[in-house]
């Protein structure tokens, strides 16, 4: 990894398979030294024309007719490039976020296996045949929807590309990626890494931007098909009023403020370092970050005590030293961040953390101390407000009902972790809660359960099988002779 140098140059577009320089370019920051690194395209009107203009091309010309087995070859292929290209992705987007090395790594192990996931699943996507009257066949198909926009965060831009444009792909569409001008570089990559692949010039085109240029210039084309978002809730909403005054379909992921829910009887051992990693993995700048504890007033103490243990004992700094928490992503994210810590500070008892590191090391980048808060309101602005830092809110329970209640009591629904030995309980609890994922004694999940979110953590579906089918529509079809 260590001999792995990352071009510290101009990265383009890329659109119809060529690369794109525009006349201004956005700088590239590296969030450990506040540093410019790099410089992207800075694409407006005229190069998201030529993108849409060119996927359509593309899905007319080669992409639609494809087989679902030439697809799936392809998007093998497209995974094995990727992983050929670990170490280069993984040292440019630690670079690009902040994040750690490790975190990085895994990050490209998942964009490797969305496109071989898909490309499993590509052979998949079946119509059916429906019984009616006897004189005809009556059967469904299932059909791209043609040119896919999506917009992605700067949070995991390679895993959230990757989770987005996989099953975009397989299904037959053609895509049009616009990444976060805060981390864009790992878009552009792969999109290059998609042309050796062997897609066609077109299927895969990358426009980087400012979210009020190429963004909006993407969610409101009218050449587009699908929109699909990943971001925050203010953002969400302009993305959906642009999809509905062009009338397509829009898929939104957006914030959340998930809980981990630990019972009495739970296992301490187990849950403990996971409630940790949940909020403190890449800073917890996570949609899914498990950045409210709810826990079982017999079990608060231990536990509170076991995770300020963990958080005094973390390290912190640049991603390339592979630290547990890398800086947050922007100067404005730690303002963000801080001022809601110092609103904490008014609200519940801060246990550890808070501040910016000291240390000269620390001085220049946007680098925040893993912060826990106790005794934490469940109406307080910091257990409501999607914090998007390495910020954990603990607030403790005494039965089952009042537990649903204060994790029900947000108005986000992404995910929910809940540690009990009890299966009754575990089923009880996936019943009631209103997010989109529960996990039973883990805060995992892999690429084949569905994801996404209820309530203002969005609509729609990533992941899975399911993610496959929304990027197709169904035509029915009724055939006499
Ligand atoms: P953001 O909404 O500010 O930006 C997301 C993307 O939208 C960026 O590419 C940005 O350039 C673009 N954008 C901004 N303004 C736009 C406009 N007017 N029109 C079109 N596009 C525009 O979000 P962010 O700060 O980059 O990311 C953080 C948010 O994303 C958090 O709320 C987080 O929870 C959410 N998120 C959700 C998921 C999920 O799967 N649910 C995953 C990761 C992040």
């Amino acid at each position: 990894m260590s001999n792995v140098t990352i071009p510290e140059g101009a990265y383009p577009a890329i659109i119809g398979g060529e690369r794109i320089f525009t006349a201004q370019s956005i700088e590239v920051i590296d969030p450990a030294t506040g540093k410019v690194f790099a410089t992207v395209a800075r694409c407006g009107e005229t190069e998201v024309d030529q993108a849409v203009a060119a996927a359509r091309k593309a899905f007319n010309k080669s992409w639609r007719l494809t087989t679902a087995a030439e697809r799936a070859r392809l998007l093998s292929r497209f995974a094995q490039v990727i992983s050929e290209h670990a170490d280069e992705l993984a040292a440019l987007e630690s670079r690009d976020t902040g994040k750690p090395m490790r975190q990085a790594k895994i990050d490209v192990a998942f964009s490797v296996r969305y496109f071989e996931y898909y490309s499993h699943m590509a052979e998949a996507v079946f119509g059916s045949v429906i019984p009616a009257a006897t004189d005809r066949f009556t059967f469904t198909t299932r059909e791209a929807y043609g040119v896919t926009g999506h917009i992605i965060p700067w949070n995991y831009p390679l895993g959230i590309a990757s989770r987005t444009l996989a099953p975009a792909l397989a299904a037959g569409n053609c895509c049009v990626l616009k990444p976060a001008e805060q981390a864009p570089l790992s878009s552009v990559r792969i999109a290059e890494l998609a042309l050796v692949a062997g897609f066609p010039a077109g299927v895969l085109n990358v426009v980087p931007g400012l979210g009020s240029e190429a963004g909006a210039a993407l969610s409101g084309h009218s050449g587009i098909d699908h929109v699909s978002f990943t971001g925050s809730v203010p953002v969400g909403r302009k993305i959906a009023e642009a999809a509905a005054k062009n009338l397509i379909p829009a898929a939104l992921e957006l914030g959340g403020k998930s809980p981990n829910i630990v019972l009495a009887d739970a296992d301490l051992d187990l849950a403990t370092p996971v409630v940790a990693s949940a909020i403190l993995q890449n800073a917890g700048q996570t949609c899914s970050a498990g950045a409210r504890l709810l826990v079982h007033r017999d079990v608060h103490d231990d536990l509170v005590s076991r995770l300020k243990g963990i958080f005094a004992r973390a390290t912190i700094g640049a991603g390339k030293t592979d630290p547990d928490l890398g800086p947050v992503i922007s100067a404005l994210q730690h303002q963000r961040v801080s001022e809601l810590v110092d609103i904490g500070r008014g609200e519940a008892m801060l246990v550890h953390g808070g501040r910016r590191p000291a240390g000269a090391e620390y001085e220049e980048g946007y680098f925040i101390e893993p912060t826990l808060f106790d005794n934490v309101a469940p109406g307080a602005t910091i257990a409501q407000r999607e914090i998007f830092g390495p910020v954990l809110t603990v607030t403790s329970f005494s039965d089952l009902d009042e537990a649903v209640e204060i994790a029900n009591g947000t108005d986000y629904g992404l995910v929910t972790g809940v540690w009990t030995r009890n299966i009754g309980r575990a089923n009880w609890l996936i019943r009631e809660l209103h997010c989109g994922q529960v996990m039973v004694n883990t805060f995992s999940n892999g690429v084949e359960l569905p994801f996404g979110g209820r309530k203002k953590s969005g609509y729609g579906v990533e992941k899975g099988y399911d993610a496959l089918l929304a990027f197709t529509h169904v035509k029915g079809a009724v055939v006499v002779m």
